[in-house]
Formats: structure tokens, C-alpha cells, sequence
């Protein structure tokens, strides 16, 4: 596996894999690697000739005040796992280099995908999702993969990178995986580090949250309300206090009343300790694709 810091070196180190006809994955990650951004590696090294992964912890998806400077990082151990996963480049650039004095362009998705949810200026803001979408723009740009790979543990920021994608002309296919989870069902994240082992067996609650949502859907509960209601008792009892619980389409994230026999998301922010953590989970249709095989997310 090959480190690179500059643009220089990716593009040289990609230039004749790229004239050979080699087919080029890229997963963007902001490092501090567990298994969910492993999957992710993986699925591309099964995938692709050539698997680019960048390692960029962004700071203009941060907000003023959100855990930027304490966000987990070890690029040693880091490199080693890529490593593992048989990564062929590991493009680590810094914050000069992706943002140099007097840069000035944002790329920004306008409609409501971005201002709900995690966008919703209560939560992380329209600016946070700003962010994501012009450094991936930059990623995309810098590395012309042909697939990009993400998690669907962050689901809304894969239907927003899949809208730029094709509002853009990217010609790049966004693979959307699915949530690898802990044993007690925790999503996977790089800010489960900050929990302690109580915080821990807290946090498990919010998986739990899901699938009893998700459990009496398959009862036959149609009212979204009443799965969101659920979900929010499930946290109270496990000790956490929501940030919001909702339940939207997961194709565009509008409102649902009624399960109506398309896929809805419902998705979960929940502070514990020092952690703001989101999950989701996609509640297929009954006799539907399951969530894993669904092309939508
Ligand atoms: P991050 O480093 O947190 O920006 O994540 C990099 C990529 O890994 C994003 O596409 C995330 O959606 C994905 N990811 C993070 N956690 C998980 C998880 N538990 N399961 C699957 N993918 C994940």
C-alpha cells in the first residue's frame, strides 16, 4: 500500500492504472478505522481494480463548537488496517492542501434533503451537509474514481452525495452499504470512543429503539407516529433522551404519516456523554427487498 499527502502523487500514482483501463473504487473516510469503514474497504477491494481510500478529517463539516479537535485519530493503527484490506493507495492530505489561502467555492445541495434531519438548523445545520458535499466534490475530482463507496449509518449524507453526483455529472456509481453494528447492536463510529462502558450499554438502546420500531411495523403498525412513539419510549427506558426520532421517506426524506409500501427511514441523534450519535434503519415494504439489497439507500 502506498501513503500519499499530495494531489501530485495520487494523480501520478493513478495515471497509468487509469490509461490501462483499471477500474479505480474510492472510499472517503475521516480516518480512526473500525469495521464499518472496513466493510466498506473491502466491498471495494471485491469490487474494483484499484482501491483509493482518503483519510481527511474535513473541519468545514464541523460546526463551531462540535468535536473537531477531540475527533479520534491514529494514523498508524490506521494504515495498518487499510493495509490489511489489501488498500493499494492511502491518500492522506492535509487541511492546506484541500483548503489553500483564499479558497472560495462551496457545492451545495438545495433542496430539502438538506434541511431536515441532520440538516435541520437545530441539529447539525444546512452547513454541515455544505461541507460534506464540497470536499467529496474535491475527493471525486482529485481521484475520478469509478464507483465511491459509502455507509448507509449515514444515511442522509449518502442520498444527498447521491443527488450531487447526478445533479453534476459525476460519472461515478454511489454504492450505498450497509450499517455494521457491535455485538449489542451500537452502530459502528469513531465517536463510540468517547463512551464509557456505562454511556455504552446506554448507547445500545438507540439500536434497540430501531428495531422495536421496526418490529411493530412488522406487527402491522402503519402510523408513523405511533413507530416514532415507540422508538422514543425504548430510549427513555434504556436512559437516553433523543434528539429527534423521525420517520421519512427513504428515498427523499419527506414527511410519512402512513406506511404507504415504500421504504421509510427512521432515523435517531442521540447525545450520550461526550457522543452525538445518529442510526437509522430503513423499514422495507412488506413482501419488499429488504433493506441490505435495496437499491434506493
Ligand atoms: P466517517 O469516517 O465517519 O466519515 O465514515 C466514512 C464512511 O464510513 C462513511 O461513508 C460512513 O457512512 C461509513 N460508515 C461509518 N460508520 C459505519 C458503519 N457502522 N457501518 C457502515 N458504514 C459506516
Amino acid at each position: 500500500m502506498k501513503i500519499l499527502r499530495s494531489r501530485a502523487e495520487l494523480r501520478e500514482a493513478l495515471d497509468a492504472p487509469r490509461r490501462r483501463g483499471r477500474t479505480i473504487g474510492l472510499v472517503p473516510t475521516m480516518g480512526s478505522f473500525h469495521e464499518g469503514h472496513l466493510s466498506l474497504m473491502r466491498r471495494a477491494r471485491e469490487d474494483s481494480d484499484i482501491v483509493v481510500v482518503s483519510l481527511f478529517l474535513n473541519p468545514t463539516q464541523f460546526a463551531e463548537g462540535e468535536d473537531l479537535a477531540s475527533y479520534p485519530h491514529d494514523e498508524g493503527r490506521d494504515v495498518a488496517l487499510a493495509a490489511r484490506e489489501g488498500v493499494d493507495l492511502l491518500w492522506i492530505p492535509d487541511a492546506e492542501q484541500m483548503y489553500p489561502e483564499g479558497f472560495a467555492t462551496v457545492v451545495e445541495v438545495e433542496n430539502d434533503l438538506t434541511g431536515v434531519l441532520e440538516g435541520d438548523p437545530g441539529q447539525r445545520g444546512p452547513a454541515h451537509f455544505r461541507g460534506v458535499t464540497t470536499v467529496v466534490a474535491k475527493l471525486f475530482n482529485s481521484v475520478q474514481p469509478d464507483v465511491a463507496y459509502f455507509g448507509r449509518k449515514d444515511a442522509q449524507q449518502a442520498l444527498v452525495i447521491r443527488r450531487m453526483a447526478r445533479d453534476l455529472d459525476f460519472p461515478i456509481r454511489i454504492e450505498v452499504l450497509p450499517t455494521v453494528r457491535d455485538e449489542d447492536g451500537l452502530a459502528m463510529s469513531s465517536r463510540n470512543a468517547y463512551l464509557d462502558p456505562e454511556e455504552r450499554e446506554r448507547a445500545a438502546g438507540i439500536s434497540r429503539a430501531l428495531r422495536a420500531a421496526e418490529r411493530a411495523a412488522g406487527e402491522g403498525e402503519t402510523s408513523t407516529a405511533a413507530l416514532v412513539k415507540i422508538a422514543i419510549n425504548e430510549l427513555r427506558s434504556a436512559g437516553v433522551e433523543p434528539e429527534y426520532v423521525e420517520a421519512r421517506s427513504a428515498e427523499d426524506l419527506s414527511p410519512i404519516a402512513e406506511l404507504n409500501g415504500q421504504p421509510v427511514l427512521m432515523a435517531v441523534a442521540a447525545r450520550v456523554g461526550a457522543a452525538r450519535l445518529i442510526d437509522n434503519i430503513v423499514i422495507a415494504p412488506p413482501g419488499g427487498v429488504s433493506p441490505d439489497e435495496e437499491a434506493t439507500l
